[in-house]
């Protein structure tokens, strides 16, 4: 019998579980309200049900092809044509993923090599980091600024050396709600033509932006759609987070690395939500419209809901979270604050720190996620209230 310990691999210890997911749990034992974890609690459009009810009751339900459904890719080219103003040939650069989770992780593993190094912006999406380690590459982190979340030109140049193989972007940005300027992915396009650099840009929210700003996306940028690698999905912009559909737009050479690595992580992606797909690429432009008008009023509630309770925010440009300064409220970390919320108040939030590498930058936030009912967004108003009691002992 051999009693030493199990030699297991180090990798994994570099980072940590998903804090996101871990306040979902949280949120189920202390049954409080979930504004933690980001996706909506209402229907997605009814086209898209009754398309995968048609797909799975016509017996779709084996493996799709590896790169995708043949229907399902045309119909993504054709929206991305007309609302991001790409030119894509289905066959060559649209490989279809298990979410865009999937998407970034198979990206990543495709074109990086070890020791490369992948700028990050910070605070991030808490994914992109292991998503970095685990292709064996080295996250390299670059502010955005608060309270606007700017970025300094100097340290953005400064990120950029010969070891760096790829950019990361989200915007609209998870969690800051920032919306990149035209200005600011300018300098960042001039960057990676100057150092010969992959931009991966996760567009999940391009959807959802307000007081009239346009997504813009990274790709139509002079030089840049032979080295950017567009990263979307069906989870928010539909409220399928459910269906894991995701799908990576690329030039062909790169396509050909990212279908491999799917190939081998996933097979492929659900077949019937796949069909379902071509509903959703399908939906009537006007549905954007109605989409962006939903969520500038549940913006706008949960607005006057975190300012009756106290909370200092900052109204986001895009995407559907707050994130929230609770410097006021007497905590001295946001893990403290957010354990208070979800027990004593009974609403759960992501503290900030699990959107920065140093805990202690995070500790002045929390982020909310208002993809919610009217009834959930009202329920959640009434148990914030509780807070201005809080502020009151604070201060
Ligand atoms: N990218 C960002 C920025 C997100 O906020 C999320 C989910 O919250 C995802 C990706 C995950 O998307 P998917 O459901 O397509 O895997």
């Amino acid at each position: 019998m051999n009693s030493a310990p199990l030699r297991l691999g180090a990798r994994t210890h570099r980072f940590t579980e998903s804090v996101i997911r871990e306040m979902t749990r949280l949120a189920n034992r202390y049954d409080a309200i979930n504004l933690a974890q980001g996706f909506p609690d209402f229907s997605c459009p009814e086209p898209l049900k009754l398309a995968a009810c048609e797909a799975i009751m016509a017996n779709h339900n084996q493996y799709a092809p590896t790169w995708g459904d043949v229907g399902f890719r045309q119909a993504i080219a054709e929206k991305c044509q007309w609302y991001l103003g790409l030119s894509i040939d289905p066959d060559r650069n649209i490989t279809v993923t298990c979410g865009s989770t999937e998407a970034m992780a198979a990206t990543l593993q495709a074109v990086l090599d070890p020791g490369d190094e992948v700028i990050l912006f910070e605070p991030f999406y808490e994914n992109y980091g292991p998503d970095v380690i685990l292709a064996g590459a080295v996250p390299r982190y670059v502010r955005m600024h608060p309270p606007h979340w700017s970025l300094d030109e100097a340290e953005l140049r400064a990120a950029f050396n010969d070891k760096t193989r790829a950019i990361i972007i989200n915007s609209p940005n998870n969690p800051t709600g920032k919306v990149y300027t035209a200005e600011e992915l300018g300098l960042i396009a001039e960057l990676c033509q100057q150092w010969n650099v992959l931009a991966i840009t996760d567009e999940i929210y391009e959807h959802i932006t307000y007081d009239g700003r346009e997504h813009l996306s990274l790709a139509t940028l002079p030089g840049m759609a032979a080295r950017t690698v567009v990263i979307n999905g069906l989870s928010k912009t539909y409220s399928v987070t459910g269906w894991r559909i995701g799908y990576v737009i690329a030039p062909a050479d790169i396509t050909a690395l990212i279908r491999k690595v799917h190939d081998y992580l996933a097979i492929a992606a659900p077949t019937p939500f796949q069909k379902a797909g071509v509903a959703a690429m399908q939906l009537p432009r006007s549905y954007y419209f109605e989409l962006g008008q939903l969520y500038r009023e549940k913006r706008k509630r949960f607005l006057e809901i975190l300012e009756a309770s106290g909370v200092r925010t900052l109204p986001p440009q895009g995407a559907y979270y707050v994130f929230a300064d609770i410097g006021d409220f007497g905590y001295h970390t946001d893990v403290e604050f957010s354990n208070y919320l979800v027990k004593e108040v009974g609403v759960a939030a992501v503290p900030g720190s699990s959107f920065f590498r140093r805990a202690e930058e995070g500790h002045r936030f929390v982020r909310f996620c208002f993809s919610k009912t009217e009834a959930t967004l009202e329920a959640a108003a009434e148990r914030l209230g509780k807070l201005r009691q809080t502020l009151r002992l604070a201060t």
